[in-house]
């Protein structure tokens, strides 16, 4: 990944991600998927962005979610990465 000019990146994430980049809420999931999803966030974080809410618009989609990689068809939420 090219780190020299970093912008905001629009991504596509699952509902489960959304939660916890929003609220830091993984009440309504498993430990497994909670790890999964943090580890997701952790990469992002690793790579220099901190993800944030995007537009409050969802679409039900099986695109891969692209911060915890998941593939499950679901509701698809807009993730913002931002540089710090
Ligand atoms: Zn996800």
């Amino acid at each position: 990944m090219n780190t020299v000019k970093q912008e905001n990146i629009t991504l596509t994430g699952c509902v489960d991600c959304l939660m916890i980049v929003a609220n830091d809420d993984a009440s309504g999931m498993d430990a497994e998927t909670e790890a999964t999803v943090r580890a997701g966030i952790n990469d992002w974080a690793i790579e220099g962005y901190v993800l944030v809410p995007g537009d409050d618009e969802d679409h039900f989609s099986r695109a891969r979610c692209e911060v915890c990689g998941t593939h499950l068809a679901g509701a698809r939420h807009e993730i913002v990465a931002i540089p710090r």
